[in-house]
């Protein structure tokens, strides 16, 4: 199980310290835990995590290593600074910046260039889910935006349905179970040699101590990207705790 963070442009400083010291100071086992922080977070995080077993992540990096590109970050110095991973095509990037398939699937190449892990984001919105087109949409940024020639074991897959990110509102257990094993089973022929390698699938979307561990034991579901629950450290345990 993989149970991720995903602050997203939180908190302050001083918090972004204290929910990280929590999280070093406990392990949960075969849990793995990884932690999406802001960039400027990145150095001060990878110093308090430095003695536990928690994966740190980048929450999007350029596609170019370096140049003229003000207010971006490379995945060069995303690695430089401590991160080990990286998320690319979150939805409030898709929509807040406008990222298409091709793109992600350019920044996703440039994190693999630099030794990151990349956990790519997909899901449908509430209009593609109430028209049919859930299934279609998802696969369709799967085959968009996954590098076909990348190494599958750098490689995680969150399904985040866009209406369920930050609202309260959850897919049917049926809905998520359906969702996750078509993807599994896009990525089994989207990576037909990759022997023993398991393509982690994590559900994200208002993924909260009370619902993960009806989620978390859904067939093909391996973990949970978890964004306003992880900005509460007895929340974030309880859902560790849950996997
Ligand atoms: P949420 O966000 O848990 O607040 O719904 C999830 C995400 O956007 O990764």
């Amino acid at each position: 199980m993989i149970i991720a963070a995903n602050w997203k442009m939180n908190p302050d400083l001083e918090t972004a310290g204290m929910l990280a010291s929590r999280l070093a100071g406990i392990s949960f086992g075969n849990v793995k835990r990884v932690l999406f922080a802001p960039h400027p977070y990145i150095i001060p995080m990878s110093i308090r995590l430095a003695q536990s077993d928690i994966t740190l992540g980048g929450q999007d990096c350029h596609t170019a290593e370096s140049g003229a590109h003000t207010g971006d970050v490379s995945a060069l110095m995303l690695r430089d600074s401590g991160a080990t991973m990286v998320l690319v095509g979150h939805s409030e990037r898709r929509s807040d910046h406008g990222e298409d398939d091709a793109l992600i699937m350019a920044k996703a190449n440039a994190a693999l260039a630099h030794n990151l892990d990349v956990m790519i984001c997909v899901g449908e919105t509430r209009n593609d889910r109430e028209a049919g087109n859930a299934e279609s949409v998802v696969l369709a940024q799967l085959q968009g935006s996954i590098p076909k020639a990348m190494d599958p074991a750098r490689l995680i897959v969150a399904y985040e349905p866009v209406w369920a990110i930050g609202t309260g509102l959850v897919p049917s257990s049926e809905d998520i179970a359906a969702m996750h094993e078509n993807i599994s089973s896009w990525l089994s022929s989207a990576f037909p040699n990759r022997g023993d390698t398991h393509i982690p699938v994590l559900y994200g979307g208002s993924v909260k101590p009370g619902n993960a561990a009806e989620i978390l034991s859904l067939p093909a579901v391996d973990g949970a990207l978890v964004g306003g629950a992880s900005l509460d450290a007895d929340g974030f345990e309880a859902i560790c705790a849950a996997a």
